[in-house]
């Protein structure tokens, strides 16, 4: 038997809508099934406008554009993040400031912020990791005392909540990603969630590739032409289709996810097992081949995005995805720490210079497990389907 790390779900009606999405010969971006998704998210959520993109890294990249950012002005965001948090502002000629994590959540620690602030900060990227949500509370409020732009990098956080509020939704630009490997996906695919109408009508300008295409539309111009910066940053009606077949389906995957995580809950933090020969007992023999273990304990829930171990050191968790490997079974561990990479060593010298105690814990004795909604099929059909 082999269980990889993700498996993509692929929703029944996915293909009935690609070929619907064709026949209507539009495939491009911008088209039937792209409005629909993000007609969908702007009264789900209640933000003023959404934009679909082809990744949560031109997210990302719109955003940066959006601010401004001029060489030399700081952003500031963890350590512990993807690098394309970063690269965005880089590309800008940003100069990263890099937060610890909390020493309870690879999260970033808010309480680090205020003292990198100075006035050459520009932004703080509040990122969401495992869709646990950030205080923005303490984000924005900082945001008001500096008068500085907030991004929430809300990849990882499709349905997750602070103080009811949707994250991505709350900061002046939010970011969501639907990666394969994220709760609701379409291969690669990704959102902009603007919340600040000063962004409006430039947002509209960067995404149709630097023109005011959008007014042209909407026959307010009788032609189109270069108004701006911009790239090309729309995301395919092929893709927005298999995205569309998802979001019907939006609230039985967050349930079915709920699920697996609590399973995962039960057999590590309740040694409670509800089946037995089941793909979660061998996760659990696995674990007690070996009684040094010394592992974090698990808190955080979040959108059910991932189920994570932090072991004591590299070493232990070293031993444990090689017992996990040994029954097929495929853990992977996650980032390193940015401020301790090479570019940053390279473009940061200073940041490359500080301790993040926190952030390269995470790096050195995070491992994730497999998360895939068909993990519920290993169960129920153990050993005849590799997956
Ligand atoms: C997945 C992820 C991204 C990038 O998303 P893409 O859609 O693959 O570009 C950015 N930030 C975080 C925190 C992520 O988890």
């Amino acid at each position: 038997m082999k269980i990889p790390f993700n498996k993509p779900y692929q929703s029944p009606k996915a293909l009935e809508y690609i070929k619907d999405a064709m026949d209507r010969g539009h495939i491009s971006g911008n088209g039937h099934y792209g409005q629909k998704c993000q007609k969908f998210f702007e009264e789900r959520y209640q933000v003023d406008k959404c934009l679909l993109t082809s990744s949560c890294t031109d997210a990302l990249e719109m955003a940066a554009i959006l601010l401004e950012i001029q060489p030399g002005e700081e952003v500031i965001m963890p350590s512990f993040t993807f690098v394309s948090t970063a690269n965005a502002f880089v590309l800008r000629g940003a100069k990263i400031r890099f937060v610890d994590s909390r020493a309870d959540h690879p999260g970033m620690d808010e309480s680090q912020i205020e003292a990198l602030i100075n006035e050459k900060t520009k932004a703080i990227v509040a990122v969401h990791y495992a869709g646990v949500p950030c205080d923005m509370d303490l984000i924005m409020a900082l945001a008001a005392k500096y008068n500085l732009f907030i991004v929430e990098d809300a990849a990882q956080a499709i349905e997750s909540e602070f103080k009811g509020k949707q994250l991505g939704s709350i900061a002046h630009l939010g970011c969501i990603s639907f990666h394969e490997t994220k709760n609701i996906q379409c291969g690669e695919g990704g959102m902009l969630m603007i919340n600040d109408q000063r962004f409006l009508d430039r947002a509209e300008v960067i995404w149709n590739k630097g023109t005011d295409k959008a007014k042209f539309l909407q026959g307010e111009v009788s032609k189109y032409q270069w108004k701006d910066l911009g790239s090309s940053f729309q995301l395919s009606e092929v893709n927005a289709a298999i995205l569309w077949s998802q979001l019907e389906e939006m609230e039985e995957i967050g349930k079915k996810r709920k699920g697996i995580w609590d399973q995962y809950f039960d057999i590590f933090c309740r040694r409670d097992l509800k089946e037995s020969h089941s793909y979660f007992e061998l996760v659990r023999n696995s674990m007690d081949s070996n009684s040094n273990f010394r592992i974090q304990p698990l808190e955080f829930r979040g959108n059910s995005h991932m189920f994570y171990l932090v072991f004591e050191s590299e070493k232990e968790r070293k031993a444990y995805s090689e017992a996990l490997s040994e029954q097929g079974i495929m853990a992977v561990f996650h980032y390193q720490s940015l401020h301790k990479s090479d570019f940053s060593k390279q473009q940061f010298p200073e940041e490359f210079k500080r301790e993040l105690p926190n952030a390269d814990k995470y790096s050195r004795g995070l491992l994730r497990l497999p998360f895939f909604l068909e993990l519920d099929k290993v169960n129920k059909e153990w050993g005849k389907n590799d997956l």
